[in-house]
């Protein structure tokens, strides 16, 4: 059954889509698709607000963010309630990644922002620094677009909304048409919080909303969700020439070294590849483990896979949620059918729960799975491990590196020098040691994937100085009376410039002045 049905089409694209909730199929709203004339009115309306937001200082912009952090205190139940019935995903999962990482970053935005983006004197080298004094400042960019996924449907929402907004820009946020509640909750927030009309708007819809977001004038794009639909994000932001930041899928690899804490390793690969359903972008996919220590991990992971409790109520100690999108489902039983019929072997789950008649899929552990499985080669994005022995760390890296993606990844060992030295050598976005993906929940590390993974990066420096134009202003040292090139240009003005160069760069004493 599917979680959404066109029920009706209006006139312009106004579709009206009927969802249901993963956890137990039943009705939980309506959702009316904006059209591009709804969209178009969005962002003028973005236009004309942010004109005097971005005439605020950073702490006076500070002083709604904090206010939003209080709000999102006293609605976190209302909020994770929304969240879960509209993806199913586990109480803890929606409390850690949800509501923890949104007022993590409420915090750590209105705190650092004024630092980060104040304007900064930086010398200029050579002769010119002599003359001239240089200034950089971050000017707003104007409108962003946020178009956001159904796995964070609140954080991904949240977290470029207030950078972008700490920024000095106004945000139109897209929200997925899978879980367009729980991304409404951010408009609704600040709006509480007393930021001014049109600063912060969620528009609600499905991707032919979200093209029209892309079309509609704004300055930027920064787009999460897929590879395919990355690319055609990409593409409408080169016809328009705007910048975009692209945060797609990954294949994250996990490699166990033979001197690994296994116990703390084998908790890190069942919560890495089955948090938030297995639903993350940094999700553990792949598992190469050292020949030596394979069977005893492989038990490890068996004990603890087998305790994880999956159940429709939602309290706070079921682990693993549901499915969040039947589209998705397809995707993870093809996956693990593809791999069973070539050979790898099911240790436990492979199948819905049969006890829930919701979304669920049990948590799954399949070993003797091959690179030219596609739960090896494509992103799963579900509650699944697969474990495949590698003779040495060597042979971990190779396999890691061969993937289109590149998004995160974690090593194991107990030796610090040599998890960096393998860290440093797989080619990906991000890596930790001795944990699953945390990058994401540290703003001070730059996020963002490379290969298909995505284009660009995001959070604290960089992704405040991303929705900026870093704006050079050069001016005089002396207050105008030094020397100005110019015309005319003369022979002698030639034979200046060319002594200039010998002393520069070929006399001792000039190189201290280059
Ligand atoms: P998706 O690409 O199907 O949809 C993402 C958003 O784009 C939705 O809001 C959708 O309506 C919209 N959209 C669809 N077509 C569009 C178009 N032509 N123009 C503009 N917008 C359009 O992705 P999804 O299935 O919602 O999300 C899951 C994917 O997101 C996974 O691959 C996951 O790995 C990835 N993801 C990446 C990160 C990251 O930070 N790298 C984080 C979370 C999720």
């Amino acid at each position: 059954m599917s979680l959404y049905d066109i029920l009706e089409e209006q006139e312009q694209s106004h579709r009206i889509l009927k969802l249901r909730s993963p956890v137990n199929l039943e009705p939980i709203g309506t959702l009316t698709c904006a059209n591009q004339h709804d969209v178009s009115h969005a962002v003028k309306k973005a236009r004309k607000a942010q004109k005097d937001w971005a005439k605020l200082s950073f702490s006076q912009r500070a002083v709604y963010i904090q206010k939003a952090l209080q709000i999102l205190l006293d609605r976190q139940e209302e909020i994770v309630d929304t969240v879960v019935k509209e993806t199913g995903k586990a109480r803890t999962d929606a409390y850690n990644l949800e509501i923890f990482a949104a007022g993590d970053s409420l915090h750590y935005y209105s705190r650092k922002t004024a630092k980060i983006l104040k304007p900064v004197k930086k010398r200029i080298h050579g002769m010119l620094g002599l003359i001239k004094q240089l200034r950089i400042v971050y000017k707003p960019l104007g409108v962003c677009g946020i178009i956001v996924p159904w796995n964070g449907p609140f954080i991904l929402a949240i977290n470029p909304a207030i950078q972008a907004m700490m920024a000095g820009n106004s945000v139109v946020i897209k929200s997925s048409e899978v879980t367009p509640f729980s991304t409404g909750l951010v408009e609704d927030i600040f709006r509480e919080a007393g930021v001014p009309e049109g600063v912060c708007q969620v528009v609600q819809g499905d991707g032919q909303t979200g093209a029209y977001l892309c079309e509609a004038g704004v300055d930027k794009i920064s787009f999460t969700g897929s590879i395919a639909t990355g690319r055609r994000v990409a593409e409408s932001c080169a016809r328009q020439l705007i910048p975009c930041t692209l945060e797609l899928g990954g294949n994250d690899a996990m490699i166990v070294c033979e001197d690994a804490d296994l116990d703390r390793a084998a908790s890190g690969a069942v919560i890495g590849a089955c948090m938030n359903t297995g639903h993350f972008c940094c999700g553990t996919e792949r598992i190469y483990v050292h020949k030596d220590v394979y069977e005893t991990f492989l038990d490890k992971v068996k004990i603890r896979v087998k305790q994880l409790k999956q159940g429709p109520e939602h309290g706070a100690d079921e682990d693993v949620g549901a499915v969040f999108w039947d589209r998705q489902m397809t995707i993870i039983e093809d996956h693990v059918n593809d791999a069973v019929i070539n050979g790898a072997h099911v240790v436990c789950g492979a199948r819905r729960n049969p006890e829930l008649e919701g979304l669920y899929y049990e948590p799954t552990v399949l070993t003797d799975v091959r690179h030219d499985m596609k739960i090896m080669k494509e992103e799963t994005f579900g509650p699944i491990l697969c474990l495949q022995k590698v003779d040495s760390v060597e042979e971990a890296i190779t396999l890691a590196n061969d993937s289109p993606y590149g998004l995160n990844g974690n090593v194991w060992t107990k030796d610090k020098k040599k998890g960096f030295e393998i860290a440093q050598r797989i080619e990906t976005g991000s890596m930790c040691i001795n944990d699953m993906a945390v990058t994401y929940g540290a703003p001070e590390a730059p996020f963002g994937g490379v290969k298909s993974s995505g284009i660009g990066q995001v959070n604290g420096e960089v992704g405040l100085k991303g929705y900026c134009h870093a704006m050079p202003i050069i001016t005089d040292r002396f207050g105008g009376k030094e020397m100005q090139s110019g015309y005319p240009y003369t022979a002698e003005k030639v034979d200046g410039l060319k002594k200039v160069m010998n002393f520069l760069w070929r006399n001792p004493i000039g190189r201290l002045f280059s």
